[in-house]
């Protein structure tokens, strides 16, 4: 089987890059390499930022309704390639194509809202702040922006930034996961087709050496993130050191409190969605379950059930298609299993054991069935560590004060989620626990493109989240205009 190409795409030039070192990029369910991701090196960020800034002054004063236009072809030409873009994300990365839609349906949505962009960059006025002077704002672009982005959503996640940091009249260098690079190739190229002039869109690839290039630029004047917490936090201090907005988005551990009063059914339906959808690869997914009083007792049964009930299998042919696909790599595999054999000699008890997860057609796939761990104690590994894969934690609690202090006990501050019946148990929760998304009876409350997506604590390091109108605000910068005409008569309206 030939291996698939890994452009990089500079100044409207694709080009495969020859002589550099590479990194495989495999299809996780069958654990063979697809493709090799070339290595790149600070010359060619150079390159890349070159051609971004040269093609900045022509796109900045592209009018918005126009650049609006390349978005609603771009997302017309996205509809025409959907197929071909979610067989892409379930290949490298191992989504079932179920999942790998229903990412591109936010993806999606990311590209409606940058076609509303004209409506978006409108200022404020005020008449006659003193007399016969007037004040208006406008949104300018800020020049050349970068997005570095993670395995687990590899078109979803540049597509929560690309599409808006263009519309707002940037220029745009992405370097995505080396894991997953390819998805990421196909949405450019067409954005390529939607008529995006040459150089405001380039791609890089590589590692570490690309990622300090990047930060360290001086052409490149804003960076946005998305990846674990200790790069998060390495990105915010380069980037902000350099002079760089930055917004940098990390892990997470989110909980799900579960009251005795929960519906049942919907919550065991809900919690195996967040803790067992994408393997468990989501910075959204709901790891663990925090049970109240009899929550425990009334959940356990049917979730224990429903968790051995999902099929796992490989994800690359389009029929048919598992439940729950494989993890990224063999590596991270075995992390996860590491994890769970921690949380066992910490105490927990494993009550549903996917470990031994075995695919026939699939041997070499980087398969781990569900599992959930109960009675996890907050101090232990699997309890404050992000597992990212299939993994439940169960905590039992006492009572609502008590499951609040547990998940506020967490580093991270990505979302959480309280399933209820009773609105002032809800009210409480919502007020109370220290997450920058909360979900009452949704289990997983992943904002869509029109709101922020607001990490708080170890899971975002900035002030401007990443989609909706915060976006728009670290993509641009103010200009406040104040404005007199002198003269006599004419207009002087003040004197009157
Ligand atoms: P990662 O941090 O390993 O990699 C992310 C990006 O950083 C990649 O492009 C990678 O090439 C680059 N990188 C890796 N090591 C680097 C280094 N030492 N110096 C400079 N750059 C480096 O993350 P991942 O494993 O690809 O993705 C999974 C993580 O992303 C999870 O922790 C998950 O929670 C997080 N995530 C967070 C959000 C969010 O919105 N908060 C969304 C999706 C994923």
């Amino acid at each position: 089987m030939s291996l698939q190409a890994c452009p990089v795409f500079i100044g409207g030039e694709w080009r495969t890059l020859k002589g550099s070192h590479t990194t495989p990029i495999f299809n996780p369910s069958t654990g063979d390499v697809i493709a090799e991701c070339p290595v790149g090196d600070a010359t060619l960020v150079d390159e890349a930022v070159q051609a971004a800034a040269a093609a900045f002054p022509a796109w900045r004063d592209t009018p918005p309704v126009e650049r609006a236009r390349v978005f609603f072809r771009y997302r017309q030409l996205i509809e025409q390639n959907f197929d071909r873009i979610c067989a892409s994300i379930s290949r490298e990365h191992g989504k079932t194509l179920a999942e790998a839609r229903g990412s591109m349906f936010r993806g999606i949505e990311n590209v409606e809202y940058a076609c509303g962009i004209p409506a978006l960059l409108m200022g404020d006025t005020l008449e006659n702040i003193a007399r016969g002077v007037d004040c208006e704002t406008h949104l300018q672009p800020l020049g050349v922006c970068a997005g570095i982005t993670p395995f687990n959503f590899p078109a979803m996640v540049p597509m929560w930034m690309f599409p808006l940091a263009l519309a707002c009249g940037n220029t745009f260098v992405l370097k995505p996961s080396e894991k997953v690079p390819l998805s990421a190739v196909l949405i450019t190229e067409l954005l390529e087709q939607a008529g995006l002039p040459k150089g405001v869109m380039n791609i890089v690839h590589g590692g570490r050496e690309v990622v300090d290039a990047l930060l360290a630029h001086p052409t490149v004047k804003a960076v946005s993130f998305v990846g674990s917490t200790p790069i998060a936090r390495y990105i915010y201090e380069t980037g902000t050191k350099h002079g760089k907005r930055v917004q940098s988005n990390g892990g997470a551990k989110n909980y799900i409190v579960v009251m005795p009063d929960a519906d049942v059914p919907k919550t065991v339906e809900a919690l195996s969605t967040a803790a067992f959808g994408c393997a468990g690869e989501r910075c959204m997914a709901g790891s663990t379950a925090i049970t109240v009083g009899a929550a425990s007792d009334r959940l356990l049964p049917s979730l224990v059930e429903a968790a051995r009930a999902i099929k796992v299998g490989r994800t690359d042919l389009p029929k048919p298609q598992p439940d729950m696909g494989p993890v990224i790599t063999a590596q991270h595999r075995e992390r996860v299993m590491s994890l769970i054999a921690s949380g066992e000699q910490e105490g927990a008890k494993v009550i549903c054991d996917g470990r031994n997860a075995k695919v026939p057609d699939s041997p070499n796939g980087f398969f781990l069935g569900a599992t959930i761990v109960d009675q996890v104690q907050n101090n232990t590994t699997i309890a404050r560590e992000e597992v990212f894969g299939p993994v439940l934690n169960v905590m039992r609690t006492d009572d609502l004060d008590h499951a609040i202090e547990q998940a506020n006990k967490s580093a991270f501050g990505n979302g959480a989620a309280i399933f209820t019946n009773s609105g002032k148990a809800a009210r409480e929760f919502r007020h109370r626990v220290n997450t920058g998304m909360i979900g009452i009876n949704v289990g997983v409350p992943a904002t869509m493109a029109m709101f922020p997506f607001t990490g708080w604590n170890e899971s975002f390091f900035g002030d401007l989240h990443i989609q909706g109108k915060e976006a728009v605000q670290f993509y641009t910068q103010q200009k406040v205009v104040s404005t007199r005409w002198f003269g006599e008569g004419v207009g002087d309206v003040w004197k009157k």
